[in-house]
C-alpha cells in the first residue's frame, strides 16, 4: 500500500474549503500505525487542519482508501488490556441499559470483541470488524462478526443499538458512515459513541501532544461538529457525558510513556509489583460519551 496523498479535502462536516493548519504532516511517505503499541512512530500523523466555519478538525490530504489498511492489523498489545476494557464496557452498558434494556446491537469496529462479550448478556450482539486477526478472535467466542464495511451491510433498520467505541475518529467520510448507521438502525434506535473533543482544555493545552493525535485518527470532533453531523443525519442527542475509562495504574503509566518526563515519573510511581494492577475509573476531560437517537432517515449523501 503506498501512501500517495490526494489534494486538500473539504471539511467532512460542513463542506467548507477554508481551514487553518493545526499540525504539520509528520508521516511523509509512510502510512500510520494502525495499532496501539504506543511506539514513537505511533504519534506520526497526517497534516491536521481545522475548518474555519464549523471548527471540525481532520486530516487532509489523505491517501486513498484508508480502510484497506485495517485488514492486516495485528496488535498483541491490545490483548493485554482486555480486563480493563471489559470493566469499562460494564460501566458504559449500565448507562445504555437505562435507555434501552434489550434488543439487537451492532458494535462497529469491535476489534477482539471485548465489548460484545459484556453486551451479549443483555443484547443480541453482533460485531463489524475489518482486521482479520481481530475478527477471528472475536468470532471464536461464537458471536456473529461481519467482516465487511458499513456500506456493504445488507439489511436495513434491523438494529436497536449501534456502538462506536473510539471508532468515529477513524472514519474516512463520517457523513457517509453515519448515514449507513442510520440506515441500519430502527427508528428510535440508539447510536452510542466515544471520541475525543478537540475543543476541550486538555486538547488545547497539549496541542499536538494530545493523545488523540495519532496517524490513524483522521477526524477530530468537537461537541459542535459532532452535534451538527448527528442532527443533519437524522439523530437527536439523548446524553452527553464524560466516558468512564477503567485503567490499571500500570497501563496509565504505559500510556503516559509518550510524555517523556511525566512518563518516567509515572513508571516510577505507578508501575510496580504492589499496586500496578490496581484499577481506577477515569473520567477525563475531552473524552465525549454521546448517545443519539434516530428520529428520521438520513438524507442520502
Ligand atoms: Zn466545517
Amino acid at each position: 500500500m503506498n501512501a500517495q496523498k490526494k489534494t486538500d479535502i473539504p471539511c467532512p462536516i460542513c463542506g467548507s474549503g477554508d481551514f487553518q493548519v493545526l499540525y504539520a504532516d509528520t508521516l511523509g511517505d509512510r502510512l500510520p500505525d494502525f495499532g496501539y503499541d504506543f511506539s514513537p512512530s505511533h504519534r506520526l500523523s497526517f497534516r491536521t487542519v481545522r475548518c474555519e466555519h464549523c471548527g471540525h478538525g481532520y486530516s487532509s490530504p489523505l491517501p486513498a482508501d484508508i480502510y484497506a489498511n485495517y485488514i492486516d492489523v495485528e496488535d498483541a498489545e491490545y490483548i493485554r488490556n482486555r480486563e480493563q476494557r471489559l470493566m469499562t464496557a460494564e460501566k458504559v452498558l449500565s448507562v445504555i441499559r437505562r435507555l434501552k434494556p434489550s434488543g439487537k446491537l451492532l458494535d462497529v469496529g469491535c476489534a477482539t470483541g471485548d465489548f460484545l462479550d459484556a453486551a451479549r448478556k443483555n443484547y443480541a450482539a453482533q460485531g463489524l470488524e475489518l482486521s482479520t486477526w481481530a475478527a477471528n478472535i472475536a468470532a471464536a467466542t461464537g458471536v456473529r462478526i461481519h467482516r465487511q464495511r458499513l456500506s456493504e451491510m445488507q439489511a436495513d433498520e434491523q438494529y436497536d443499538i449501534v456502538t462506536l467505541w473510539g471508532v468515529i475518529e477513524h472514519f474516512e467520510t463520517p457523513r457517509k458512515e453515519i448515514a449507513e448507521i442510520n440506515r441500519l438502525l430502527k427508528t428510535g434506535g440508539l447510536l452510542c459513541l466515544w471520541t475525543g473533543d478537540l475543543d476541550s482544555w486538555i486538547a488545547r493545552l497539549l496541542g499536538k501532544r494530545w493523545w488523540y493525535v495519532q496517524g490513524q485518527h483522521i477526524q477530530m470532533f468537537t461537541m459542535g461538529s459532532l452535534e451538527k453531523l448527528m442532527q443533519e443525519s437524522g439523530f437527536v442527542r439523548k446524553k452527553m457525558e464524560r466516558y468512564p475509562y477503567v485503567m490499571s495504574l500500570r497501563s496509565i503509566a504505559k500510556s503516559l510513556g509518550r510524555y517523556k518526563a511525566l512518563g518516567a515519573l509515572a513508571r516510577l510511581l505507578l508501575d510496580n509489583r504492589l499496586w500496578g494492577d490496581v484499577r481506577i475509573t477515569l473520567k477525563l476531560p475531552g473524552e465525549m460519551f454521546g448517545i443519539f437517537e434516530k428520529v428520521a432517515p438520513a438524507v442520502k449523501v
